[in-house]
């Protein structure tokens, strides 16, 4: 990876920030009450690079480090946009190039660098496993050289807006394992194969995501296809969770500083009682205080992204960064909706639309009672609870 020195973040930062000023607060409003992809965002994130942040120079991405992707997410959330509609294009690569073999990562890296192949879905929950991943029962069964896969998926995003799939299923009974974190193997799926036998039904969301059930009917997956050794997977997902939650970290810390900004500048404007409401304390603090935890969050996700781009440990870093920039991108969206009283809640203000977009950060993609179980349990030692 190369050194990235300050400046050249901070032209990452001014240069998505141009971009971002080509979509604003009503190109958002629209897709959003259309409930439609933003694929004229997406395309132009894409067309400069910025999706293959992560992807090391040797297969055409810009082997940038996670620091420089927080910077990129954080920007598009502290604009009017949203992260979550491409970020996965960024990362779930990594489970590929962590894992993949040398052959796997010549042919996929190089096309999803540059954008002609799109892997941004990434099957792990189901409905009866949830938080409990080592539960899943999607399955997928050897015959010669290929797998059958047959299950169900939820709540699996951009399904519809990917061409590869890295898919997460049970190869070995979980009554037959010791170690229960055996006996899922992760599998990279080229949906364009198999039209058909892989139903896909959108899930009618608070805010607008792309997110789907699927349904497996006898799926077939080349072996070929599958990342590294059989009943491995699940070690293989696992190693990607802190990059993910340093950059979901960097979401919520984008959307945290719009809500601050947000609410500051209307809460300084606003007139009633023959005095800016901002004066008031009572608006004033709340908005403060959300600054505070937003910034010192944000501090926290700079210490994990060291870390990372260090090779070293981070994961308490990284789950407390995620911990409490959700949390502060959430009070922020309190702080912003109250200061903009009864406009808090019309659509044309954005704020009810931020608002419902940033709540997701505290549950997925993993809950904060998760994330708090493993700072008490993996950091602090306590008794585990499962
Ligand atoms: C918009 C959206 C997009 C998503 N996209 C994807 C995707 O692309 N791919 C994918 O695989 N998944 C995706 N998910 C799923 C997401 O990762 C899960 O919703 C999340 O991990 C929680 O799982 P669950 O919903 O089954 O909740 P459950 O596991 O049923 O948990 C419900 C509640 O119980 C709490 N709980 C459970 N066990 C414990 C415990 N031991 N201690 C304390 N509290 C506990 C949880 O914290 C949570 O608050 C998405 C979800 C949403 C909402």
């Amino acid at each position: 990876m190369a050194t990235i020195s300050a400046e050249e973040r901070q032209a990452i930062r001014d240069a998505i920030r141009k971009i971002c000023a080509d979509f604003p607060d009503s190109y958002w409003r629209s897709i959003d009450a259309k409930g439609e992809y933003p694929q004229a965002f997406v395309d132009a994130l894409t067309a400069r690079g910025y999706l293959a942040a992560l992807i090391p120079e040797e297969y055409g991405g810009a082997g940038l480090g996670i620091t420089e992707a927080g910077i990129i997410l954080e920007e598009i959330n502290h604009s009017p946009g949203n992260g979550l509609a491409c970020h996965a294009q960024m990362y779930t690569m990594g489970t590929l190039l962590r894992h993949g073999s040398a052959e796997q990562k010549r042919r996929y890296l190089p096309k999803i660098a540059g954008g002609e192949l799109r892997l941004q879905a990434f099957a792990v929950t189901e409905p009866d496993a949830g938080s409990e991943t080592t539960r899943l029962t999607t399955r997928a069964v050897r015959q010669g050289g290929k797998y059958i896969v047959n299950g169900q998926k939820i709540f699996i995003s951009r399904a519809k807006q990917s061409d590869l799939m890295l898919l997460l299923a049970r190869t070995t009974p979980y009554e037959e394992l010791k170690d229960k974190t055996d006996g899922l193997s992760v599998f990279l799926l080229d949906m364009r194969d198999i039209a058909g036998k892989l139903d896909i039904q959108p899930l009618d969301m608070m805010f607008n995501h792309h997110t789907n059930v699927l349904f497996f009917e006898n799926v077939e997956i080349p072996v070929e296809n599958r990342i590294g050794e059989e009943g491995r997977g699940f070690r293989y997902i696992i190693d990607g969770w802190n990059a993910e939650r340093i950059l979901i970290a960097s979401e919520a810390i984008g959307d945290g500083r719009w809500f601050v900004e947000r609410a500051a500048k209307y809460a300084s404007e606003r007139v009633v009682f023959g005095k800016p409401i901002g004066a008031n304390q009572g608006v004033q603090f709340p908005i403060a205080r959300s600054y505070a935890h937003v910034e010192a969050a944000a501090r926290m996700r700079d210490a994990a992204a060291e870390k990372f781009d260090r090779g070293e440990k981070c994961g308490a870093e990284a789950n407390m960064a995620k911990l409490l920039a959700s949390d502060a991108a959430w009070e922020a969206a309190n702080a912003c909706l109250d200061a903009h009283g009864g406009y808090g809640f019309a659509r044309e203000f954005d704020v009810e639309r931020k608002f419902r977009e940033t709540r997701l950060y505290m549950t997925a993609p993993i809950s904060n009672n998760l994330v708090l179980a493993f700072l008490g349990q993996n950091v602090l030692g306590m008794p585990k609870s499962y």
